[in-house]
């Protein structure tokens, strides 16, 4: 049976970018004619169907603008690429998903981001597309909430081993919803003690020090099956 490894993409893999959210607020501007009056305060764990729901909602716009808002969306990304913008790695993020595909295990993501996104945030930060087995990934762009997004996990999947690693609560949140296990990383705006107050099996500063018990744990899991 196999093991997925459904990594998180913000916070998780890259650091989280405030310059890089400006094509939410860009590809609302297009849309609309407007820049949003009133905007989401914590955006970290919410997937892009989610954020982007609530930011219609928030400013008075209907909830049926979202298909535009994410082909609006698509676009900016798409420019945001072209003009060159970086985006920063994790230290260890790398040589965690190497470690990964060296034990057999399948690298894939589980994000609220859609896949065009997910694409170039990771492309941005020096990651390759050939990194991650893109069939087996899950997106959040038009989905609801993250939880919706892990309960598609088994049925896509099938038997196996299927493992979240994400940074925020809201991940862990989805996990437990999935009845799948889940590890934090505390590189993104929630720290260690934050996540420890999850269901995570393992919680680690980064993916540096703590690659060696990360790789552990999910050989432990593999073996529990
Ligand atoms: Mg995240």
């Amino acid at each position: 049976m196999k093991t997925h490894i459904l990594w998180d993409i913000d916070g998780t893999l890259i650091h989280n970018s405030p310059d890089g959210a400006n094509v939410y607020l860009e590809a609302f501007t297009q849309l609309t004619g407007a820049p949003p009056l009133h905007r989401i305060t914590n955006p970290h764990g919410m997937t892009e169907g989610q954020l982007l729901s609530e930011l219609l909602q928030l400013n008075g716009q209907p909830s049926t603008m979202l298909d535009d808002l994410l082909t609006e969306l698509d676009v900016h990304t798409l420019a945001q690429h072209d003009g060159g913008f970086i985006r920063e790695a994790v230290a260890g993020g790398p040589e965690a998903l190497r470690e990964v595909a060296h034990r057999g295990w399948d690298n894939a993501l589980l994000t609220g981001n859609g896949p065009l996104h997910s694409r170039y945030k990771l492309l941005a930060a020096g990651y390759s597309a050939d990194d991650f087995t893109w069939q087996n990934s899950f997106f959040g762009d038009r989905s609801p909430s993250r939880p919706h997004l892990t309960s598609l996990v088994t049925p896509q999947l099938g038997d196996g081993t299927h493992i979240i690693v994400g940074d925020t609560p809201n991940d862990g949140i989805a996990a437990d919803a999935a009845s799948l296990p889940f590890i934090a990383v505390a590189t993104g705006a929630y720290s260690v003690a934050d996540l420890r107050n999850t269901s995570a099996l393992l919680v680690v500063d980064n993916l540096v020090g703590g690659l060696e018990e990360v790789l552990d744990t999910i050989t432990q899991l593999t073996e529990r099956g």
